[in-house]
């Protein structure tokens, strides 16, 4: 069995039979004898594709109104001249429509690829879409069949047209190497309800041989060929999840709970305003983890105040007076963005990363939190610092946040006065001096992603050593009490917001070390909170306490799963 991790894209856990979609190869410098001809098969071509699109269209008007608005787009593409004249003109130099083709795509679509909006940039995808339409049906390529059994589609990229020239019925996941999580990929994986999974590396190479996969699309995660035991666990999980889908239907829009009346909030984690559609309908009580790189991702050089206010006001009033937690910038480790030209380093986990690199950038610093002190005037923002090592860090910081506030007065720019400072708990140094933080801070939130993978010494993306990456190390969940029990002695809240905080089975333990704050990815809230109504917060206690006192972490995962498993009565 091979693991492979890509970014968690439409949620859901499947299991089927690897196929592999290749796109039509181009042969580069393709004679082309006849120039009239080829413009011919190249407008015949275009022509077939026309209306295939409009086709389509009138299909999914019925059903499907964004796949419909999608196709549309491919139309709007092979009738526009912009797109069209330059491939003619290519082949009338002595061009294959192929080679043609290929060369207008990848002119226009690395324009659009570096714009500024997730938006545009997808537009690059529509564009390779055309392209691999067009392709396709120059070379007469247009049937895929996918086997009467459930299959995991692996392709580089996947459009609409695939998807749609796809038997639905035995379609059980989708795994691609482009498309980010607003990609057209994941839009149709969630339409259709389906899981899937994008930016796996190399996807081809690393799937050539693989048979089976089970993929899940709520954790990126992506096992080849999986072994019994994985299988074992995914029936489990499956069945678990069917009938956990069916109780969490029927209790939406309560409050986060616990049986004794211990309030939970139950938030979020986003990385821009684009990923506040699907909290329009499911009640939330805040952002307890704004990702401010993907901000930052969407330039080619560091972005302004005025561009930064702008990404986050835009979550802070669609967040419509709930608090959102807005992390400063967390560049460095697996993170990089070319414009930072930060150096090479041999182990980048324990390098140059966050407020390490932003306390040496300072005016960069001080863009980013006056940005965020302005949108705290929009409604209600906290700025939380990661990867704290030391006080005299959150010291500096929280000197910049004073400066930050002075320059915005002298500017007249309106931002939050009293707005919460906190920390982010993901290194070992930080939950060890917990008590110390928790006298200076407004609150902490735990990373458990950074703090297990610093604990247990495992990088978190190495295949070779994840059994060791375990959040049921005894010596992590003694941190995460630690961190939570002193933060609440301090009389500050308490919050969760790695991946751990939508983990079902572990979350009876944060309630039982008094957690009061768990943010999750959008799509795993309404089950977190369903888990929370059916616990009891003094029961939970003293299993925490219980667990402190267990050495072996697979005791510890089986004792509180049963916990779980027992509330959800599953
Ligand atoms: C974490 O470390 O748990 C966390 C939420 O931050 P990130 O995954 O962005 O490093
Ligand atoms: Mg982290």
């Amino acid at each position: 069995m091979i693991q492979l991790n890509g970014t968690a894209g439409a949620p859901g856990i499947a299991l089927g039979t690897v196929v592999i979609l290749r796109k039509p190869v181009v042969s580069e410098n393709k004679p082309c004898l006849n120039a009239p001809a080829e413009l011919q098969r190249f407008e015949a071509a275009r022509l077939e594709c026309v209306e295939k699109t409009i086709k389509l269209h009138t299909d999914l008007l019925e059903h499907n109104d964004d796949e419909a608005k999608i196709v549309k787009a491919y139309k709007m593409i092979l009738d526009d001249l912009v797109f069209i004249s330059p491939i003619q003109k290519e082949i009338t130099n002595g061009t294959s429509a192929e080679d043609a083709v290929a060369l207008q795509v990848e002119k226009l679509s690395s324009v659009f690829a570096v714009m500024k909006t997730d938006y545009m940039r997808q537009r690059a995808d529509d564009i390779r879409h055309v392209g691999n339409m067009l392709t396709q049906t120059l070379q007469g390529c247009n049937d895929f069949q996918l086997p009467e059994e459930p299959s995991i589609l692996v392709s580089e990229d996947l459009s609409p047209v695939d998807t749609l020239r796809i038997n639905r019925n035995y379609l059980a996941g989708i795994v691609t190497q482009f498309g980010g999580r607003t990609s057209h990929t994941v839009i149709l994986a969630k339409t259709i309800g389906i899981p899937a999974v994008t930016g796996v590396s190399n996807v081809l190479e690393k799937f050539s041989d693989a048979e089976t996969a089970i993929i899940d699309g709520t954790t990126g995660d992506v096992y080849l060929d999986p072994d019994a035991s994985t299988i074992v666990n995914y029936y489990k999980r499956i069945d678990r999840e069917k009938a956990l889908a069916e109780k969490v239907r029927e209790s939406q829009h309560v409050a986060g709970r616990t049986l004794d009346d211990v309030d939970i909030q139950i938030c979020a984690n986003v990385g821009g305003e684009q990923d506040m559609k699907p909290l329009e309908d499911i009640a939330y009580d805040g952002i307890g983890l704004f990702r401010t790189e993907f901000v930052f991702g969407r330039f080619s050089r560091y972005p302004t105040f005025e561009e930064q206010y702008e990404a986050y006001s835009e979550v802070v009033k669609k967040a419509e007076g709930r608090p959102v937690i807005i992390r400063t910038l967390d560049i460095g480790g697996d993170k990089d963005l070319a414009y930072f030209e930060l150096p090479k380093e041999e182990n980048p986990f324990l390098g140059y990363r966050a407020v390490r690199v932003c306390l040496d950038r300072e005016q960069i610093f001080l863009d980013q939190l006056m940005a965020i002190l302005a949108a705290g005037a929009c409604g209600k923002a906290k700025i939380m610092f990661p990867m704290i090592t030391e006080m005299s860090e959150f010291v500096a910081c929280k000197r910049l946040v004073a400066k930050a506030k002075n320059l915005l007065q002298d500017r007249k720019i309106p931002f939050d006065e009293d707005i919460h400072i906190g920390i982010m708990v993901e290194t070992p140094a930080s939950a060890v001096l917990a008590d110390r933080f928790a006298t200076v801070c407004d609150f902490v939130s735990i990373g458990t992603n950074d703090l297990t993978q610093y604990v247990t010494c495992t990088d978190r993306a190495n295949p070779n050593i994840q059994k060791l990456y375990n959040p049921y190390n005894p010596a992590v969940i003694r941190l995460i009490g630690n961190t939570i029990r002193s933060a609440r002695q301090a009389g500050i809240e308490a919050g969760v917001c790695g991946e751990l905080a939508g983990e079902l089975n572990f979350i009876p333990l944060l309630v039982g070390f008094g957690v009061n704050k768990l943010s999750m990815s959008p799509a795993l809230i309404e089950k977190v909170r369903y888990l929370v109504c059916r616990l009891n917060q003094r029961e939970m206690s003293r299993l925490s306490d219980q667990v402190l006192n267990i050495d072996d972490p697979y005791e510890i995962e089986s004792l509180v799963t049963s916990v779980s498993e027992r509330a959800l009565a599953i």
